[in-house]
């Protein structure tokens, strides 16, 4: 009989769902009690001070943390977030997933997250490259090519990875390109890792739709988050020949039932920054976007948007969770009730970004590169594999698809612990 003695330390809303995700799991296979718990809880964290000096001579102090779930199959593995509602529970909540998903597809990985509080858009490049530098350097001691190996997240890409590893490479003594992915190309980074989740959600969905019988060039798809991941599944879909009809930030959305022209928002973008005032349609809330007509729903943002309030007001016939944790748990139900929507669980649907992270790091310790096509067909075998178990595993036990997915991640991860032992 296991027990387990915990703080609060991680309690918010978003840790109870990842734990009420993970017993329900548990449960479905018998996990023995003497493991659960073990495998349940983070490994441990770290969160720490970051003085910046800002622009105006004045220091703010941010608060940061790195939540290391699971070590016991490979260094941990998962993104640094930037934003101004991270919470430690949060960083945990997704640094569980981490596990699960990085498990579930295969990968010689554990799971980890990190997170600061700060809203990125507040701050200047300077600002906003002393706040990484320092992150990283609160954290060299912690992580490591071989020990956690860290990536882009909501609002962090390519120039912050790269000026981590700049940092983590100053104080080991030498370049270290592995410790972090997600990288520029001129630093180590991956073709196709820019645009690998995107890629790998529009895939997914391209293949459950497939099995729907629905023609892609027949599908419309609404898209919540125009971040990088929102961004490059809206462009893959397009590429695919589904038609996009609403897309939209945290400062509204645009609904246009003709198509809305990709390409032309993410120029827009690039120089206003926020979708505000694009045109391209009429406006629309991020409430009712969620709520449209159409044939794939992607949530590509923050957790817990789809919850007992929309769930049952959904109009799509395929879910596909772009972004972690989308779904509450009493979402979850409603939408398994209903029977009429396909879900692909985050840790599916996602899982293209933290794939080719995989393949930069070993790009990365092997220092021989791969070309983009061969980067892509990778991806896509491992998708095409993780997609096959999962359906197996739900039409085995007739779960649903989310918890074949997290019963097989769950059970790997177990596995590995109960082979490794207790160290007394
Ligand atoms: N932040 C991404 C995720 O949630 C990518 C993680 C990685 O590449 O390590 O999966």
């Amino acid at each position: 009989m296991s027990k387990a003695i915990v703080s609060s330390l991680y309690d918010s809303d978003v840790f109870r769902m990842a734990c009420r995700q993970f017993d329900k799991a548990a449960d479905a296979i018998n996990l023995p009690e003497a493991i659960r718990d073990r495998t349940k809880y983070p490994r441990r964290c770290l969160a720490v001070s970051l003085p910046v000096r800002r622009t105006d001579g004045s220091v703010t102090v941010f608060e940061g943390y790195r939540v290391q779930h699971n070590l016991s199959t490979g260094p941990s593995k998962g993104g640094i977030r930037f934003h101004q509602s991270v919470t430690l529970g949060e960083v945990a909540a997704l640094a569980m997933w981490m596990s699960w998903k990085t498990s579930l597809v295969g990968l010689p990985y554990g799971g980890a997250k990190g997170g600061v509080i700060v809203d990125p858009n507040q701050l200047s490049q300077a600002e906003l490259e002393h706040l990484s530098r320092r992150y990283m350097q609160e954290m060299v001691s912690f992580l490591g090519p071989h020990t956690d190996v860290p990536a882009p997240d909501v609002g962090t890409n390519e120039r912050i990875m790269g000026w981590m590893m700049d940092t983590y490479s100053n104080h080991v003594g030498h370049l270290s390109p592995a410790v972090v992915t997600g990288k520029p190309l001129s630093l180590g980074g991956s073709q196709g890792r820019r645009e690998a989740t995107g890629a790998g959600v529009a895939y997914l969905v391209k293949k459950y739709l497939e099995d729907l019988k629905i023609p892609i060039n027949k599908a419309t798809v609404v898209i919540q988050g125009f971040g990088n991941v929102g961004s490059e599944t809206a462009l893959a879909l397009v590429g695919y020949g589904a038609k996009i009809i609403a897309i939209s930030d945290y400062t509204g959305g645009i609904h246009n039932a003709k198509g809305i022209d990709v390409q032309k928002a993410l120029t827009y973008i690039s120089s206003q920054r926020v979708l505000k005032d694009f045109g391209g349609g009429e406006h629309i809330t991020n409430e009712d976007l969620l709520e449209l007509k159409c044939t794939v729903l992607a949530p590509a943002a923050l957790e817990r948007v789809i919850t007992d309030k929309n769930a049952h007001k959904l109009k799509c016939r395929l879910l596909a969770e772009a972004a972690n944790g989308p779904t509450t748990n009493a979402a979850d139900k409603i939408i398994e009730a209903r029977g009429d929507i396909e879900l692909i669980p985050d840790v599916l649907c996602n899982s293209g970004g933290v794939i080719v992270s995989y393949f930069e790091w070993l790009q990365n310790l092997s220092s021989f590169y791969w070309g983009r096509d061969e980067v892509m067909e990778k991806l896509y075998g491992i998708l095409d594999k993780a997609k096959a178990s999962v359906d197996a595993q739900k039409k085995k036990f007739g779960f649903s698809r989310r918890l074949a997915a997290l019963t097989l991640g769950i059970q790997r991860v177990a596995d590995a612990k109960a082979a490794r032992g207790l160290f007394p």
